[in-house]
């Protein structure tokens, strides 16, 4: 039989027809397809030749991206007795899981739903039912039972007891092969396609070589675009797009903020316990305590990172941003008063940057005066009333003005994605595509930092899965 164009009677995929028409030799090169043979036997069709179907296990489910959501999808779509097979196009699953919490990985927070929802954006009802479907609770039992023990820190942020990421993502690994679901990296999914409504197959890069697969159901868990170095490049927005769907703009948030003039004497100085307030348009919108640094451009940190979703919506809104730097927030004002009256009556003669080392990092000296408009050589005696109170107010208020925010490369996370108008957020499932399922980054819902992130893509990831085996 010859294969340069041959023409099946109807090729077939579990029962339904897969394709019709002529089928191009360099097609069936590139995939074999199924076929259901004239005794109604299904067959293989390789370029030079036909397989008994066992020869080739095609999977009912594909997962694209082995994230953490796309890890708990694959292990939740295979206890569903399906045959499933996971697709990451970097060399082993989940390398942004391995560098998360700096290293530690934050896995969730231990707040209740009525507390937790209020750090999830845009719209917390979005994520509800994949909450309750899998909540915080049950993710820890999940990993204890995997094999990693947690531990509760402040704030309730909740870490592998080991402290390590690295273990997070292998036990979710060795979870999802005890499933059985055939893990392939180094496939990069290039689009989907689709026919009669659904999505047919996917076509994907399999070490170099480009090959059709087809499948029941596909779940796209392909992240957003931050860390773009961990796999993340947007691919699934650009497929959701194709396929019909709304995606909202994406951008990076839980991001370092710019300022305007930032002190190059500063680059690369932390400030412990400080606290910062942020400004929109000249109100207090939030604050919070804890770790900065200053960068080449602006500041970054965790404290920073914790207020920069506010700020960067209000950026994107041309809204005007400041933030506030307080550097001694454990002293009121008449504290701070007393302990530097009695500091100037010991040190009378010091001029006022030499006093202040006892105050501040000798770095940020120097600034700090600068933006207080204070001689840094004054002798502390001879200060004025005036001066005195400007260098009070400068402790508890360096006002910094905010420009902009750092992109995807050193981004947390991406706000925007896939609309979760177009997904039926009680199983995940396309409202256009009836065999497509989302779960992750790549959903237009995001969340603050403390671990709601990850929780996000644990909880889509298992409500899609399960979703899509039927279970
Ligand atoms: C530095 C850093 C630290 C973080 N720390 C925390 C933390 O401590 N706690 C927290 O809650 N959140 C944290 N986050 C956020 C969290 O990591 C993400 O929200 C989460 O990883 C999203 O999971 P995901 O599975 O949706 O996407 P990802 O983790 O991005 O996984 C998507 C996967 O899809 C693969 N992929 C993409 N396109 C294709 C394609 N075409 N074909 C095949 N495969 C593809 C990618 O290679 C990748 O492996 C952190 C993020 C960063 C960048």
């Amino acid at each position: 039989m010859s294969y340069e164009c041959w023409r099946p009677p109807v090729l077939y995929w579990n029962g339904h027809p897969f394709c019709t028409g002529t089928v191009a030799r360099s097609a069936l090169e590139r995939s074999p397809v199924l076929y259901r043979n004239a005794a109604g036997a299904s067959q293989f069709i390789t370029h030079n030749k036909i397989l008994p179907l066992r020869a080739m296990q095609l999977p009912d489910i594909i997962v694209i991206g082995a994230g953490p959501a796309g890890l708990l999808a694959a292990g939740m779509a295979a206890s569903g007795q399906r045959r499933v097979w996971l697709l990451e196009k970097m060399e082993k699953p989940a390398r942004k899981l391995r560098i998360t919490g700096k290293g530690r990985c934050n896995i969730t927070n231990t707040k209740p739903w009525n507390d937790f929802e209020t750090h999830v954006f845009p719209l917390p009802r979005y994520f509800k039912p994949a909450f309750m479907n899998f909540p915080n609770t049950a993710l820890m039992r999940f990993m204890e039972a995997a094999g990693v023990p947690v531990t509760v820190e402040r704030g309730g942020r909740v870490f592998p007891a080991s402290s390590r990421a690295q273990d997070v993502a292998e036990a979710l690994v060795r979870w999802v092969r005890s499933k059985d679901v055939d893990i392939r990296c180094h496939t990069e999914v290039l689009r989907l396609i689709t026919g009669n409504g659904n999505i047919t197959a996917l076509e994907a890069r399999i070490n170099g070589r480009l090959q059709t697969l087809p499948a029941r159901a596909f779940i796209v868990a392909t992240g957003g675009l931050s860390y773009p170095a961990t796999g993340a490049t947007g691919d699934g927005f650009r497929w959701a797009e194709a396929a019909g769907h709304t995606v909202t703009p994406p951008y990076p948030s839980l991001v370092s903020l710019k300022t305007v003039n930032p002190p190059a004497a500063l680059n690369g100085l932390a400030l412990r316990n400080v606290s910062l307030t942020l400004f929109i348009e000249g109100r207090a919108v939030a604050d919070d305590f804890g770790e900065m640094a200053f960068t080449a451009d602006g500041v970054d940190g965790p404290l920073v990172l914790r207020l920069s979703h506010k700020a960067v919506d209000a950026l994107r809104q041309n809204k005007k941003v400041t933030l506030e730097l307080n550097c001694k927030p454990a002293l009121t004002n008449e504290q701070l008063h007393a302990r530097w009256q009695r500091e100037r009556a010991a040190f009378p003669g010091a001029p006022l940057s030499a006093l202040l080392r006892k105050w501040l990092p000798g770095q940020l000296i120097p600034p700090f005066l600068a933006q207080a408009g204070l001689p840094p050589d004054k002798k502390t005696a001879q200060l004025g009333f005036g001066e005195q109170q400007q260098l009070m107010a400068a402790f508890h208020s360096w006002k910094m003005d905010v420009s902009g925010y750092g992109g995807y490369e050193r981004a947390v996370i991406t706000a925007g994605g896939v609309s979760m108008k177009d997904i039926d957020h009680k199983t995940m499932r396309s409202r256009k595509i009836g065999n497509l399922f989302f779960a992750g980054e790549v959903l237009g819902l995001h969340a603050d930092t403390g671990g709601y992130n990850l929780q996000i893509a644990f909880s889509t990831g298992y409500l899609a899965g399960k979703s899509a085996a039927g279970i």
